[in-house]
């Protein structure tokens, strides 16, 4: 099998995990996982593991490739998605098999947070929608952070975290709002 990306290097068999076989690019670092593989190997893992927080996460370089790919196993395009959870990249899938293509780092990276076992479920409608709602979230943030300035986007952030746990949330949130006082 060639690489998808490199072309004309011929990609090598590794065992990316104890029954988890791929075949992988010497030059690129790219992975490829068939179907069958990933469900065998996912079956003979029980039940997922817990994500583990952002803090875990791997500090480990990807080169996200971006070129349209094709399925080695079935020569269908594969459907390339964001996956979230406060990680850059995206991973590429071949919605018809299930075959996975992975970058350079990727598969190391998702282990570090326990989402390797959770790739099929980055493609489907309910963490497609968590993605985006996560991108609008850092995206509100950002701007209220450049409308109040640091400091006081800081001092408010500190605010919000200290009323979340706070038994009398509601008291404060209307004691505040109250201009009569
Ligand atoms: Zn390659
Ligand atoms: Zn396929």
């Amino acid at each position: 099998m060639k690489c998808m990306i490199c072309k004309n290097v011929e990609m090598v068999k590794r065992e990316l995990e104890e029954k988890l076989p791929a075949s992988e690019c010497t030059k690129c670092g790219g992975i490829w996982i068939s179907a069958n593989n990933y469900w065998n190997w996912l079956k003979s893992q029980g039940s997922p593991l817990p994500e583990k927080p952002e803090n875990y996460t791997l500090k480990l370089e990807v080169f996200d490739s971006k070129q349209v790919k094709i399925c080695p196993d079935c020569g269908h395009f594969l459907t390339r998605r964001k996956v979230g959870h406060g990680l850059g990249f995206c991973v590429d899938r071949c919605e018809t098999c299930g075959g996975i293509w992975l970058d350079k780092n990727e598969w190391e990276i998702l282990k570090s947070r326990n989402l390797h076992d959770e790739i099929h479920f980055i493609f489907s409608e309910p963490w497609q929608r968590a993605v985006a709602q996560e991108e609008n979230r850092k995206a509100y943030e950002s701007h209220a952070e450049k409308f109040l300035g640091t400091a006081d986007y800081g001092k408010i952030s500190e605010f919000k975290r200290w009323l979340e746990k706070h038994p009398q949330k509601s008291f404060i949130l209307a004691y505040v709002k109250n201009q009569e006082l």
